[in-house]
C-alpha cells in the first residue's frame, strides 16, 4: 500500500458531491499517519545505522581515560605541553646551583661532559654525567638536590635505561621556560605537580638497575614540552650545556650559601617543635615535652 493508491482514492472520492468533505478528511488523516510512521521509520533506522554507534560507550568511572590514541598507538610526549595552569605554577628561579655535592658542586667530578662523542653509543651526549670523588659505586645514595626552584613535571620510570627519572621545570629573570632533568636514580623522593625549592632533595644516586656505575645523568633543556628523549644523538635538539647553564644563571657570588627564599617558604611552620631551640639543655627539654616523653637529664 502506498500513498500514490490514498492518492488515487482520495481523487476519486472528491468527484462524488455527496459526503465529498468527509471522505477527503479521512483520507487526509491517513496520509498524515503514513508520513508519520514513515518519518518515525526512517528515524530509527538512522540511530542503528549512524557513525555513533559503533563508538563503544565508556562508563562515567572511565570518564577521565583518554578518549582517542594517535594512530601509531603510543603517545608522542614531545607534544605533551603544560596547560595554561600548569605553566601559570612553574616558578621563577632566581639562582641555579649545581646538582650533586656541595652547593657549589664540590666533591664531585664530571665523568662524561657535554657533548662529548660517545661511539659505543652512536652519538653525542647530552648531559653531564656527574660523579662523587670517589669514583664507582660509593656515590650511590648521595642525595640529588634541585638545581633551582622548580616545579615536578615527571617523576617516574621511562625505561629500564633511563632508570628513575625526575624532571623540574623552571621559569628563568626573563621569563624563558627551561626544564632540569636527573637520571638513573636510586630513589625518588618527590612527585609530580610538588613544588620544589633549590637544593632540596629530588632523590638519591643510582646506577639503573646495575646498567652503569652509579651517577647522574644530569641534563639542561630550553623546553616547557615534556620528552624523555635519548641520552646520545648526533643533533642538539633543545639540550643545553649543562655546567655552562648553571653557571651562567647562579647569579650568586662564590661564598653565598644562603638558602632559596622558597626553601623557607615551604618548611612546615605548622609542628610545634619548629621554632624550638635544641641547643641547650632547656630547649631539649621542652623538645621533649611536646613529645609527651620524659626529659633525660
Ligand atoms: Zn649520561
Amino acid at each position: 500500500m502506498t500513498c500514490g493508491c490514498f492518492g488515487l482514492v482520495i481523487q476519486s472520492r472528491v468527484a462524488d458531491d455527496s459526503g465529498m468533505s468527509k471522505t477527503a478528511s479521512n483520507g487526509l488523516l491517513c496520509l498524515t499517519l503514513l508520513i508519520a510512521a514513515g518519518v518515525v521509520g526512517v528515524v530509527l533506522w538512522r540511530a542503528g545505522q549512524g557513525p555513533g554507534h559503533q563508538v563503544e560507550r565508556v562508563g562515567f568511572q572511565d570518564a577521565d581515560a583518554p578518549l582517542m590514541m594517535p594512530e601509531a598507538g603510543e603517545v608522542d610526549e614531545r607534544f605533551d605541553f603544560p596547560s595554561a595552569w600548569q605553566r601559570a605554577q612553574i616558578p621563577q628561579a632566581a639562582r641555579f646551583d649545581p646538582p650533586l655535592g656541595s652547593d657549589h658542586g664540590g666533591f664531585t667530578y664530571n665523568a662524561q661532559g657535554f657533548w662529548e662523542m660517545n661511539d659505543g653509543r652512536g652519538g653525542r651526549h647530552l648531559g653531564d654525567d656527574l660523579n662523587g670523588i670517589g669514583g664507582m659505586n660509593t656515590d650511590q645514595g648521595d642525595p640529588v638536590f634541585a638545581t633551582a626552584d622548580g616545579l615536578v613535571v615527571y617523576a617516574g620510570e621511562p625505561s629500564p635505561g633511563w632508570g628513575k627519572v625526575v624532571v623540574l621545570a623552571h621559569r628563568t629573570a626573563e621569563s624563558t621556560v627551561l626544564q632540569s632533568m636527573y637520571a638513573h636514580l636510586e630513589r625518588i623522593e618527590v612527585v609530580p605537580g610538588a613544588l620544589v625549592a633549590r637544593g632540596s632533595r629530588l632523590g638519591t644516586v643510582g646506577t639503573a638497575h646495575g646498567n652503569y656505575p652509579a651517577h647522574l645523568h644530569f641534563e639542561m633543556r630550553a623546553s616547557d614540552a615534556l620528552s624523555i628523549g635519548a641520552g646520545y644523538a648526533m643533533q642538539q635538539l633543545d639540550r643545553l650545556d649543562p655546567s655552562a647553564t648553571v653557571a651562567a644563571l647562579r647569579h650568586a657570588a662564590p661564598e653565598d650559601r644562603s638558602p632559596a627564599v622558597l626553601a623557607c617558604l615551604l618548611v612546615p611552620n605548622d609542628n610545634p617543635w619548629s621554632g624550638v631551640e635544641t641547643k641547650d639543655a632547656k630547649g631539649a627539654e621542652r623538645l621533649m615535652e611536646i613529645l609527651g616523653k620524659e626529659p633525660t637529664r
